[in-house]
């Protein structure tokens, strides 16, 4: 069971009243039409939507959405005239076979299935009852006053109906199903804990190979174990991996200036921050950089752990940093696209950050372009939880690949990263010069910072710095260097009254 929340505008009904929308103004009979007819529209829309939510196509039985919001009108209720009877809810679930039949048998086949269940539910049912096609091999059913022994003569009926075999004109498919069953209000007093123990339920019904299982406090008990023990064997298997992973992998920082004025080759430094990236330091080849390693980790799946060997490294590095009185410094730590869509990531920084006790706000997030605009409905979730964790979020290699505008303005982002490609040859391309342009205005605009990278020529840099930009990473200013050479980098800076000077 998944817990959607019903959309706003079904929950509270949207008033499309001609006295809510068109305000007291003078309008022409021509236009009083025009307004009527886009009101007709839109309600006929939203009737529409609706629709298509409220009912599930295939079963033309009401939704998951339905069923919130049934169950919760159902128990207040219930409450309200003091039902002592309370109802059992149940949640049928059609086994693996089900999604094998849909993956391999030509389409159609699935879809008769689906419909001839609902059926098959509903013929049993009482007026009274209720069903629901909560997702596609799912069905939620409601039926009160019905429990203990009445109950299970229910349940045997039900499960003799779905165990008939499909017939089809060539074959016959038989579905294996599980029940899991909670009653109201003796398992769970509202709408979510009902329908999260009958889950519970159902899963120990398919583990157990049972048609059906009614939840007991021990079935709780028993997932709770098993959840903490998964936790201890990943951390048991995980631990000495990520202890090993610092004898190959080693971290070089390169810095990121934040500058208040260019005086010639000297630049004033206002803060000082770095990017994190990583190198492989194989035993034999010596030592490999990341575009060679990252997309093999990424195929393997490898990146996950590395990437949170990674987060746990920069924090340890910011930590003992700060402990030697080197405050402040900043760290933007890269994320490949299969680490910022995996739910891990941001769990990771999470307890990386609690356990370190830095200001989530001096970490930044880089995620390239590319991965961001891929799929932006999964982005504006994922950005969400990295949002609320308080870390800063930054777009890499900006401009190669396809932002929206829209989206841009949509996104909770602090930073843009102008691509190197547009930096290289700034000072003879004017083309280059008119897109930095006008990343830097869209930046302006939208209130975020820029940062330039790639940054190697003082021609270059100061370009940037007329067309308005104030954060400055290349090889002009310094390679990617070990830790040490980086706060040795830093102390140099800081010695001389915050000052950085171009090499010539
Ligand atoms: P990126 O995040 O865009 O990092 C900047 C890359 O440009 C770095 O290459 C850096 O060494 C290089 N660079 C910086 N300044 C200059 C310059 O002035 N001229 C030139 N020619 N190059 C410059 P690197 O370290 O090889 O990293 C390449 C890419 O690998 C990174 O691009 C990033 O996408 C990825 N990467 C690096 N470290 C990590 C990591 O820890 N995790 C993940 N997921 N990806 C990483
Ligand atoms: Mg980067
Ligand atoms: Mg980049």
């Amino acid at each position: 069971m998944r817990n959607e929340s019903y959309p706003r505008f079904i929950k509270e009904g949207i008033e499309l009243e001609n006295e809510t929308i068109i305000p007291n103004l003078e309008l022409t009979g021509d236009e009083t039409i025009r307004l009527k007819a886009e009101i007709d529209h839109l309600q006929r829309r939203v009737a529409d939507l609706e629709r298509k939510i409220s009912l599930q196509p295939q079963t033309g039985l009401p939704t998951h959405f339905r069923l919130e919001l049934e169950l919760d009108e159902m128990i207040e209720t219930s409450r309200a005239q003091g039902d002592r009877k309370g109802f059992s809810a149940l949640i049928v679930q059609l086994g693996e076979n089900y999604r094998v039949v849909r993956k391999t048998v030509k389409s159609g086949v699935s879809e008769w299935i689906l419909y001839q269940t609902a059926c098959r539910i509903t013929g049993l049912l009482r007026p009274v009852d209720k069903v629901f096609h909560t997702h596609e091999n799912e069905f939620v059913l409601i039926i009160p006053g019905l429990k203990g022994q009445a109950l299970t003569s229910f349940l045997r009926k039900l499960i003799e109906r779905l165990n008939e075999a499909h017939i089809f004109s060539s074959f016959n498919v038989n579905i294996q199903t599980a029940i899991g069953i909670a009653y109201w209000p003796e398992h769970g007093g509202d709408r979510s804990s009902i329908l999260h123990n009958a889950d519970i339920a159902v899963g120990a019904a398919t583990e157990a190979r049972k048609p059906f299982i009614l939840f007991t406090g021990e079935l709780l008990r028993a997932v709770v174990e098993k959840a903490e023990l998964q936790n201890s064997i990943i951390q048991a298997i995980e631990k000495p991996v990520m202890e090993r992973l610092g004898e190959q992998f080693v971290l070089y920082f390169q810095p990121k200036l934040v500058v208040s004025a260019v005086e010639g080759r000297i630049l004033r430094v206002e803060r000082i921050e770095a990017e994190a990236l990583i190198r492989w330091n194989h035993p034999q080849k010596g030592l490999i950089m990341p575009s060679t390693f990252i997309p093999l980790a990424e195929e393997t799946g490898l990146i996950i752990p590395l990437g949170k060997w990674l987060i746990y490294q920069c924090m340890q590095k910011l930590s003992a940093w700060e402990a030697a009185g080197k405050s402040g410094i900043g760290i933007s730590i890269n994320l490949s696209a299969q680490q910022f869509r995996s739910s891990d990531s941001a769990q990771v920084l999470k307890s990386a950050i609690a356990s370190s006790g830095i200001d989530p706000d001096r970490i930044t997030i880089e995620i390239t372009e590319t991965s961001l605009f891929e799929d932006t409905t999964t982005a504006d979730v994922i950005l969400e939880r990295f949002e609320t964790l308080g870390v800063r979020i930054s777009v890499d290699d900006f401009g190669t690949g396809f932002s929206s505008l829209s989206h841009l303005h949509r996104f909770p982002l602090d930073e843009i990263k102008i691509d190197r490609l547009f930096i290289e040859n700034l000072d003879q391309n004017r083309k280059d010069r008119i897109i930095v342009e006008s990343l830097v205005s869209i930046a302006k605009g939208l209130g975020l910072s820029l940062v330039a990278e790639g940054v190697e020529k003082t021609e270059a840099l100061e370009i940037l710095w007329e067309l308005g930009c104030r954060t400055f990473q290349g090889y002009l200013i310094a390679k990617p260097l070990t830790p040490e050479a980086f706060i040795e980098f830093r102390d140099r800076i800081i010695a001389d009254d915050n000052r950085f000077r171009c090499p010539e």
